[in-house]
């Protein structure tokens, strides 16, 4: 059973260097995958069932907004026909700026995309170029414009910050640059040099082009600032939104709601054992499409989540929300209180000034949000 849905679009017009998604840009298997994913969706819905209308619809990539709005309303129709959409689901794509236009915008519009996440990264050209984008930031400000006519009102943007030889200063530009551009939703994440990318030969570990622990601190905090001073609420660790403009599908995977992937690479989340089972397609788009045409729809990566798996997704998920967890809502789930089952995690944290326990809830202080990734591994077993 699931009440969310993703869908993953494993094609993009050039692999940005930094990149380590579920992508190619050789173009190999790209007409024919709306085909795959209508299949694959018949296929699944044998034998998997919404726990209710469907609440939220993502397309992530990749690439999405490299499909033709004909498929989207398309495959929209045919998830609605076997798990009935919510009358206000909220049904996100994910677009690069660089492949957009305004009649490619209205007609996403139409085939039932109600919300829209533009990957700009950057309002700096140089910095841009430095992440191998294939669009500007003037691409950036006119696909928001073109957005905005279209009719969409609920439109996100990511940011990356902490990138080569990147300063303060530059960084603070670039906010004030996303703030004058009037999106409803800001998501910010560092630069991560990840293994086997262009980028992991051109910045080796160590290298001095890269932002140290500090300055990457310094920016995340220049965000808040101006962010939270412009009207924007800190909801998650990397996310800010305007007042109920947060990402309802993400809130979803950190309140660990159930979720069905479908698409090459996407991962799903369902609760078909006691503490719920995490599997993935194959992330070869070749496998998959041989996986799908075969009607045998492989569970690859499966785990079946044990009660300490559970508890320790239930905190470190939990707690990347500005608004935590609620200790009633653990003890209900699994049968010990959250002192019990991370007493020892808890009395390092609290004292130090990174997490809060008030009442029956417990977050993450500002500075713990900061140094979110060791207070967080703290609840790993
Ligand atoms: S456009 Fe996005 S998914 Fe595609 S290579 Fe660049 S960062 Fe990766």
């Amino acid at each position: 059973m699931f009440n969310r849905l993703y869908l993953h679009i494993p094609f993009c017009l050039r692999k940005c260097p930094y990149c380590s998604f579920v992508s190619r840009d050789d173009g190999a298997g790209q007409d024919d995958y709306p085909e795959l994913l209508l299949r694959e969706i018949g296929l699944a819905a044998q034998s998997l069932h919404a726990s209710g209308p469907v609440d939220s619809v993502y397309w992530g990539g990749g690439t999405p907004s490299l499909l033709d709005p004909s498929h989207i309303s398309g495959i929209l129709e045919t998830i609605n026909r076997f798990w009935p959409l919510a009358a206000d689901a909220e049904i996100t794509l994910e677009a690069n700026p660089g492949t957009i236009d305004r009649s490619y915008l209205t007609g996403l519009r139409t085939a039932g995309i109600n919300r829209l996440s533009l990957g700009v990264q950057s309002f700096d050209d140089r910095s841009l170029q430095i992440l191998g984008r294939i669009h500007t930031a003037r691409d950036s400000v006119q696909a928001i414009e073109d957005a905005r006519h279209a009719g969409f009102d609920n439109l996100g943007i990511d940011l990356i910050h902490a990138l080569p030889r990147q300063t303060v200063s530059e960084w603070h530009r670039e906010l004030k640059r996303a703030l004058a551009a009037t999106p409803d939703h800001i998501s910010i994440y560092g630069l991560t040099i990840e293994e086997q990318t262009p980028f992991a030969a051109l910045y080796p570990e160590g290298s001095s082009d890269l932002t140290d622990n500090d300055l990457s601190a310094a920016m995340s905090e220049a965000a808040d600032d101006l962010l939270v001073s412009a009207g924007f609420r800190h909801y998650e660790i990397a996310n800010y939104a305007l007042p109920g403009r947060e990402s309802r599908h993400n809130s979803g995977y950190w309140r660990r709601d159930r979720y069905l992937g479908l698409g090459a690479g996407a991962h799903t989340f369902l609760n078909d054992s006691v503490f719920g089972s995490r599997f993935s397609n194959s992330s070869d788009t070749a496998q998959y499409a041989a996986e799908v045409r075969q009607g045998n729809l492989v569970r690859h990566d499966c785990q079946e989540l044990s009660r300490e798996d559970a508890m320790a997704e239930f905190m470190f998920l939990g707690l990347r929300m500005a608004e935590g967890i609620c200790c009633r809502d653990f003890e209900r789930e699994f049968g010990q209180s959250v002192h019990h089952a991370f007493g020892r995690a808890i009395e390092r944290l609290a004292p130090a000034g990174l997490l809060v326990i008030r009442d029956d809830r417990m977050w993450l202080t500002p500075r713990g949000m900061l140094l979110s990734n060791q207070v967080l591994s703290c609840f790993i077993p």
